[in-house]
């Protein structure tokens, strides 16, 4: 007889286990709480969907499962999920290594994924938000809103994580994996935006620069990225802010001191910006002000708010400026601090770091607690950086726990 199996959860991870278990020859029903799959797929990557990426590895990916992404991706990687996508008929654009539907459209690769499971008679229970899932002599049986409870050979969890709850993953998930005896890793927002004490942001909110960001725990560096950063009236965003934001929101949930020090010069040496910004600046402009010395070296706002910091009058000649102030002005053009509070919540968040304990699943991601159950997706202890790689980690998982759970030996 075919094996009855559930997924819970119709996002990324759900619909691609879904497609999988079923080509395997399952009958599969989707449980999605909202009233329609896939919600969260059409606001990545700006509607665009950046849905994978050329240059894969699991370094860009935190989180507790290294042995398990490498064996997950060796079973199911990037090139198999471009053919995945391509015969399902969508073509694939491809920006410097970032993988995009050709269309432009995150609906495309929803609409694709839908059309698939309609192929292959998924069905699809909206509205059916699971509340409890029991492992019985039987099966597994799973309870949701609105619907009898019904008996499974397995089941998969994909119920995503905690980011972005207006998608539907408001953390539920975790709760069914506790039920069945999982550890849950604390979990944090990821990918998102840092809140910082100074005042001074609201003065430069808006801008958006180069800038290389590095996170400093109790006064050690601890990662760094660059790229173009955003100023906002709480504190500072941009793509190089949401790749260190997991490591600020853990050490934040541990009472550390959390600051980042933004280099406004990235493309310089020390050496280069001495030259260029301090001695032959200073020389070429000695007659002119210092709204003019700063005007053209970074974002004008930025001069300005530099030149406040650094205790110098916008009027003031070039040759006049003493020569301390002048040397705390090229310091914060190198190493402007920010003081960290806080990270912006889930509902702001792109991911959701921490999850079920991948100590805690197989290599075909079965839980070594409770036989016949899965997992795939952000469900699990692992967030990937910006880039097209969560949503990678959501097309694998979801192929390699469809197929095992239908009973494919991988
Ligand atoms: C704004 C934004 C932009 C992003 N852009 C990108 C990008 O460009 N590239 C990239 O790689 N990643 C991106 N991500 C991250 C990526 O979208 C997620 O990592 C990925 O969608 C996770 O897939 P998932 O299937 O595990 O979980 P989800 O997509 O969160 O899906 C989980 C599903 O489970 C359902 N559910 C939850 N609990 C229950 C329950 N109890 N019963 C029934 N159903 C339930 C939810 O309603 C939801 O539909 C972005 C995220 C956001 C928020």
């Amino acid at each position: 007889m075919d094996r009855r199996i559930a997924v819970i959860g119709g996002g990324a991870a759900g619909m691609t286990a879904a497609i999988w278990a079923a080509r395997a020859g399952a009958r599969v029903t989707v449980y999605e709480r909202n009233d329609r799959v896939g919600k969260k797929i059409l606001s990545t990557g700006s509607g665009k969907c950046n849905f994978s990426n050329e240059r894969m590895s699991a370094a860009c990916y935190h989180g507790g499962g290294t042995a398990l992404i490498d064996g997950v991706y060796g079973r199911f990687g990037v090139r198999e999920t471009k053919d995945f996508f391509t015969e399902l008929g969508m073509r694939i654009k491809d920006r410097d290594g970032y993988l995009y539907p050709a269309s432009g459209q995150a609906s495309t690769v929803l609409d694709v994924l839908r059309y698939e499971m309609e192929r292959l008679a998924v069905a699809v229970h909206t509205g059916a938000q699971v509340k409890e899932i029991t492992a019985e002599a039987d099966g597994i049986a799973v309870s949701a809103d609105g619907r009898d409870r019904e008996r499974y050979d397995a089941v998969i969890l994909t119920c995503g994580g905690a980011a972005a709850p207006v998608t539907g993953s408001d953390g539920q998930g975790f709760v069914l994996a506790r039920m069945l005896g999982h550890r849950i890793v604390p979990t944090v927002p990821a990918l998102t935006a840092l809140r910082c004490s100074e005042d001074f942001c609201k003065r430069v909110a808006g801008v958006r620069c180069e800038a290389r960001v590095t996170l400093y725990i109790d006064g050690q560096a601890v990662c760094a990225d660059a790229g173009e950063l955003q100023w906002t009236d709480y504190g500072i965003s941009g793509i190089p802010v949401f790749q260190i934001s997991r490591e600020a929101a853990y050490a934040l949930r541990d009472g550390h001191e959390v600051t980042a020090g933004i280099d406004l010069l990235p493309d310089m040496t020390d050496a280069e910006a001495e030259r260029e910004f301090w001695t032959a600046r200073r020389a070429r402009m000695a007659g002119q002000t210092a709204e003019q010395f700063v005007t053209g070296l970074v974002n004008k706002k930025l001069g300005l708010l530099l030149l406040k910091l650094s205790g110098i009058r916008e009027t003031a000649r070039v040759a006049d400026i003493p020569a301390s102030a002048g040397r705390k002005l090229e310091r914060l053009c190198r190493f402007l601090t920010v003081t960290v509070r806080g990270t912006n919540p889930y509902a702001q968040a792109q991911v959701c770091a921490g999850g079920v304990d991948c100590a805690e699943v197989t290599e075909t991601l079965e839980s070594r607690l409770v036989p016949h159950v899965y997992f795939a997706g952000e469900i699990l202890d692992i967030d990937g950086i910006c880039g097209g790689y969560n949503l990678q980690w959501a097309w694998s998982s979801g192929a390699v726990a469809g197929r095992s759970a239908a009973g494919c030996r991988e």
